[in-house]
């Protein structure tokens, strides 16, 4: 495609993009933009980042470059770094024969599946190796030209997301694309077509097989792209929520289970968030996430064994976590946030005196607040109660403050004493977790 059919200017591409480019073609080589970004720019949407594709080899990049390191095992490739900005450089990936099974650069595991793939090519296997049809478009400074190996151009008029190759071999190849094609059609807003689409159901356990630091990049990439809400609801009709949140299995059988619509309404705020450039944490979707779980098995913990309810809460805060990063890794700094927001659950009914505003000076009280708050829009009853209260208490004058904690005092009469001497070494134990 020449210039004029497909709209590209070098003004949309990144100028340290441009740098690589032209600096790769000066020392012989030949280099292109690929994938998302040729992709993006055709739809007329601003790319995320820039990808670099070359015949030359991640040693021969290194050498062109002195901001240049190489990264990756499964996949070896070149960052060169511009400061915040990091243009990924990769060399044409070639073809695996089958008699390359016990290949030092190229392996497959006993479900077909790659666990090494450093094998070089020429331009055209790099285009067969990629994903989808419109991600294999490759944009030259050369001469300005895109080529569209795969018909990558009329799957994006036609808004369609379609896979290169037999769908089911590439699945089973990387079961992630199943996810890939799930996070574009949400969020590009095209459809599946019913080849790549109806074969993922059958496939989606093979996402058991991935390591679960890879999954936590992925999930990031679905849920934090903007289009949660959508992605969500793709995935449960795929059947791909299951094998990524095997404690939600029961829930996802009903689609409008208080489960469902409790993540719903959590994505539907981060989605918001994201897309009027406000910050958001994986912590709060995962608190969301394994919220029901987490309570269910805490009730179950009680009952069977007559600890306390806090006891059992707390039992159970651990469990879940450990359950969920069998599948799923959860970097420490997102899972103490998630206890966190939990443990907070459970204090945050317990505001008699001086606690109350210890409350409010917790750093993780405000997002515990906004767990609350959608607790309550879902479940009704106490936990909307409560959030009105805390709603309300935040804004109040400090005399207004106080009359609340009064009345709240006078509300629950003789209880509140018993009650306050039995818990106060459970507040004070979840104030050493936090
Ligand atoms: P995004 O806008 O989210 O960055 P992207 O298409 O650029 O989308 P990347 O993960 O950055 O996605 O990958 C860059 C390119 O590498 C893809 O466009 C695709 O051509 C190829 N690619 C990435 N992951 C895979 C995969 N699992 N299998 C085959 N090709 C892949
Ligand atoms: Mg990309």
């Amino acid at each position: 495609m020449p210039r004029a059919e497909h709209g590209i200017s070098r003004e949309e591409i990144s100028d340290s993009a441009l740098k690589v480019l032209y600096r790769l073609n000066k020392a012989g080589f030949e280099s292109y933009l690929v994938g998302g970004c040729v992709r993006d720019l055709m739809l007329g949407k601003l790319p995320k980042d820039f990808d670099v594709v070359t015949n030359a080899t991640p040693e021969q990049i290194k050498g062109l470059f002195v901001n240049c390191r190489l990264i990756g095992r499964r996949f070896r490739l070149a960052h060169i770094v511009f400061g915040r900005e990091i243009i990924e450089v990769a060399t044409f990936r070639g073809h695996h024969s089958v008699d390359e099974s016990d290949n030092k650069l190229g392996q497959q595991d006993a479900q077909g599946q790659l666990v090494r793939d450093n094998v070089f090519g020429t331009i055209e296997e790099d285009a067969q190796r990629r994903d989808f049809t419109f991600n294999a478009m490759y944009y030259s400074v050369a001469d300005f030209t895109v080529t569209d190996f795969a018909r990558g151009r009329d799957a994006i008029s036609r808004r369609e997301v379609e896979l290169i190759g037999d769908p089911e071999t590439r699945y089973r190849e990387d079961p992630v694309r199943m996810l890939r094609a799930i996070r574009f059609a949400a969020k590009l807003d095209m459809t599946i077509t019913p080849r790549t689409g109806d074969p993922i159901p059958k496939l989606a356990h093979l996402l058991a097989n991935i390591p679960p630091a890879r999954l936590f990049e992925e999930t990031l990439k679905l849920f934090l792209g903007g289009a949660g809400v959508a992605t969500f609801t793709l995935l449960q009709q795929y059947g791909l929520l299951q094998p990524l949140f095997p404690q939600l299995s029961e829930a996802l059988k009903t689609p409008d289970s208080r489960e469902c619509q409790f993540i719903l309404r959590v994505l539907e705020n981060t989605d918001h968030r994201i897309n009027g450039n406000q910050r958001v944490t994986p912590a709060f979707l995962y608190a969301a996430f394994l919220w029901y779980p987490l309570e269910e098995h805490a009730q179950k913990l009680q009952a069977e064994s007559g600890l306390s309810h806090y006891d059992a809460f707390n039992i159970a805060v651990g469990e879940v976590i450990h359950r969920q990063v069998q599948r799923i890794m959860i970097p420490k700094r997102f899972s103490t946030v998630i206890r966190d927001i939990w443990m907070l659950q459970q204090r945050l009914p317990r505001r008699f005196g001086r606690r109350a505003f210890q409350l409010l000076t917790h750093p993780k009280f405000r997002a515990a607040y906004d767990f609350l708050c959608v607790r309550g829009e879902i479940e009704g009853g106490d936990p909307l109660e409560l959030a009105d209260w805390w709603t309300q208490f935040q804004h109040a004058e400090s005399g207004q403050q106080k009359k609340m904690l009064t009345a709240l005092r006078q509300q629950e009469g003789g209880t509140a004493r018993p009650r306050k001497r039995r818990r106060k070494p459970s507040a004070k134990r979840s104030d050493s977790n936090a």
